[in-house]
């Protein structure tokens, strides 16, 4: 069943586009995560669906029922069974855990302070919070306020839970525990979720299906593993994960590159192309005779992130074991170990460019 359906959604501030006639359907206990770079219009969107700005084009549709149409209705917040937590967490100051829980059920549909007091229990229990229902927000950190937060979105049992961010002034230690936990909560309590972040592992983590957006308009939007695979764009290529685009020339599934002939993901192209390859399916082997020089080199902790000067003029990345990562300089033999078909993208030929030596390496 489709909770959420946005079609056409389009929002400007005067000549900036923020959201570009993007159309989508979010589906019953789904969470979709809306990832893009500072000021791709996450926000805007967000708040088109809260209610909390108006459409220059388009429609949106909330359980079936339109809920904001351009030049036509347009319901309050209030009306429209949708819970969000902020990057801030928006606590109320003066009141305990219990009551900012509670405080979104009074007045809600009749709930009897009975089944109040129930379904705040229920919430706690699930971010884990009950033995601090007593305390204030200030008596919190900032993890256990946004768990809090997560707890009085859901309370009200929303058609869809939206969030902005939630993690941004967290720790990157904390983000991590807290979007595990957060995913569980939100399958636990079967809710439907938006939730955008410009961080791609957010992303790619919580999200059941992952939406890219770029200057306002959507490039993709699949499962974690389509998204990151086979990107769509090139600019989704390189947004959810480092990318290196390597010359090919494709034909029947395969491209012959300067590192040897490579699969190819279906739909395969013809003719030149460019071939994405990401660091970690790059595998190198010092060799005296190889086809590349290793021009840069940076410690990251479990891995080192080399930088391969390919005798091509084309550059790659490979991120090694320490043991196996070659020092500065040194000359190695490169191949691509991805496990799948790599995606490729359409190549324009320049006509003073010279058609480059496919040979294998
Ligand atoms: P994100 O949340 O992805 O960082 P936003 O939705 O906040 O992006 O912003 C998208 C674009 O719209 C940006 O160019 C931003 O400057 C612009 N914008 C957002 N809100 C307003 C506003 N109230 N007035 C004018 N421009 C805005
Ligand atoms: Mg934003």
């Amino acid at each position: 069943m489709t909770v959420l359906r946005l079609a056409g959604v389009t929002r400007r501030y005067g000549d900036v586009v923020a959201v570009d006639d993007l159309s989508l359907d979010v589906h019953d206990g789904e969470v979709l995560a809306v990832v893009g770079p500072s000021g791709c219009g996450k926000t805007t969107l967000l708040q088109a669906i809260a209610g909390l700005t108006r459409l220059d084009a388009g429609r949106i549709e909330l359980d079936g029922a339109i809920v904001a149409e351009a030049g036509g209705t347009f319901l309050p917040p209030e009306q429209r069974r949708v819970g969000v937590v902020f990057q801030d967490h928006a606590l109320f100051p003066h009141l305990t855990v219990a009551e900012n829980v509670e405080f979104g059920l009074s007045g809600k549909g009749g709930l009897g302070r009975r089944e109040r007091v129930a379904r705040r229990h229920e919430v706690l229990e699930l971010v884990q919070l009950a033995h601090l229902a007593d305390r204030y927000p200030h008596e919190l950190s900032g993890g256990e306020q946004q768990r809090v937060a997560l707890a009085r979105a859901l309370a009200p049992r929303p058609a869809l839970v939206l969030f902005d961010e939630p993690f941004s002034s967290l720790d990157p230690n904390l983000r991590g525990d807290l979007r595990r936990q957060t995913a569980r909560v939100l399958r636990q309590d079967g809710a439907t979720a938006v939730f955008v972040t410009h961080d791609r592992e957010e992303a790619l983590s919580i999200g059941d299906r992952v939406a890219v957006l770029h200057d306002g308009h959507l490039e993709q939007v699949d499962a974690p593993p389509v998204v990151f695979h086979t990107p769509a764009t090139r600019f989704v290529a390189s947004f959810v994960g480092e990318a290196d685009l390597l010359d090919g020339v494709a034909t029947a599934g395969r491209a012959r590159t300067v590192v040897g002939d490579l699969e190819l993901a279906g739909p395969a192209l013809e003719g030149p192309v460019e071939v994405m390859v990401r660091p970690h399916e790059v595998v190198v082997s010092p060799d005296p005779a190889g086809a590349a020089v290793v021009r840069d080199r940076e410690f990251r902790g479990g891995l080192v992130q080399v930088v391969l000067d390919l005798d091509s003029g084309e550059r790659l990345r490979a991120d090694l074991h320490h043991d196996r990562a070659p020092v500065l300089g040194t000359r190695v033999a490169v191949h691509v170990d991805a496990g799948h078909g790599l995606a490729s993208f359409p190549r324009e030929v320049r006509s003073d460019e010279p058609v480059r030596s496919t040979a294998p390496a």
